[in-house]
């Protein structure tokens, strides 16, 4: 783990930092990787990306949240969010984080909030997925998942490649729609792997279980290597298309997700918004630190 990513990661979990940032406005490069603050803004872009044959996973930003009152302001945010993509006919679904919805003040309190969702989301056909977040919320967020998925079959979660237990969750959760991903919070040694070459071959190995035996497999990454092996290993195994489809964060690798839908592949864009970018923001700084471009790029193009 590198300095820069260990600095970022620390800076992600500031909670006064965090709180400070709602009220700036997006400020430090967010604005090129988050889209606005508003729904109505958040609506614009993903038409502009629908327009191009690029459905959406929307994220109404949130983390921190340790009151039940802020909780249920976010629940009341993402069903905002729900009926706007049932109004506007997008091309989009919700992706939620369980501790937005209150996984850290009472579990019980949280499903209620996530069923309440999932079940309006069901009615309108609009697909739900749990994001994951670090280690300690792992469990809960599966046992959540797994309870409403027994009534819902709208709900579906993502598998962090960097785990050593992700190839035991991903056979249990093969019935489910996933998204696999590499991980993106520091974990220790004794539950993760810490090399890029480890957790990228674990990636593969979980990306090829679930499309060969997962009902729908969203790959996650803006790693064309991961790409092109995907590419290949579909063609060779005659996975047709609707059953995957290729996922980046907004103001990632643009061209490549436009040159993908046109390829004929499917590609949805996860679309995060809202005042709360400041943790989300910083864990892209970690994940990549020449994302800091973004930030001179914006100081100096204002
Ligand atoms: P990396 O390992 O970061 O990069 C590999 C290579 O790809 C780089 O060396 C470079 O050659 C190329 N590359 C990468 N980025 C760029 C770029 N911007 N421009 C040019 N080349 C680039 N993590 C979670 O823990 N939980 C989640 O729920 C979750 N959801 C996610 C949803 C989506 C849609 C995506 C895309 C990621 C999500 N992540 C999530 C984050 C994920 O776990 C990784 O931390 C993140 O995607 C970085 O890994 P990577 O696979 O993109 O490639």
């Amino acid at each position: 783990m590198s300095v820069a990513k260990d600095f970022f990661i620390m800076l992600s979990q500031n909670r006064m930092l965090n709180g400070a940032a709602k009220r700036w406005g997006l400020k430090l490069g967010a604005q090129s990787v988050v889209a606005g603050t508003t729904i109505d803004e958040m609506v614009d872009s993903i038409r502009k990306l629908n327009a191009n044959g690029i459905s959406a996973t929307i994220d109404n930003l949130g983390e921190f949240v340790f009151e039940k009152e802020e909780a249920l302001q976010a629940k009341e945010q993402i069903l905002a969010v729900v009926e706007a993509i049932h109004q506007h006919k997008l091309d989009a679904h919700i992706s939620l984080k369980p501790t937005q919805l209150g996984l850290d003040v009472d579990v019980d309190f949280c499903r209620e909030n996530l069923r309440e969702i999932v079940a309006a989301a069901h009615e309108y056909g609009i697909f739900v997925n749990f994001d994951m977040e670090d280690y300690s919320h792992l469990q809960p967020s599966f046992d959540l998942l797994e309870e409403l998925h027994g009534d819902y079959d709208n709900v579906g979660t993502v598998i962090q490649a960097y785990f050593f237990r992700a190839e035991e969750d991903i056979e249990k959760f093969k019935d489910y729609r996933l998204r696999i991903v590499k991980g993106a919070y520091k974990e220790p040694e004794h539950l993760a792997y810490q090399t890029k070459e480890a957790i990228d071959a674990n990636y593969i190995k979980l990306i090829e279980y679930h499309l060969l035996n997962g009902p729908f497999t969203s790959i996650a990454t803006h790693d064309h290597h991961v790409i092109n092996h995907v590419k290949k290993f579909v063609s060779e195994h005659g996975i047709p298309n609707d059953k995957f489809e290729f996922q980046m964060l907004y103001g990632f690798r643009t061209d490549m997700q436009l040159e993908l839908t046109k390829e004929g592949y499917n590609f949805c864009t996860y679309v995060p918004f809202g005042i709360d970018w400041y943790g989300y923001f910083m864990r892209r700084l970690a994940e990549r630190p020449q994302n800091l471009n973004l930030i001179v790029k914006q100081t100096f193009n204002k």
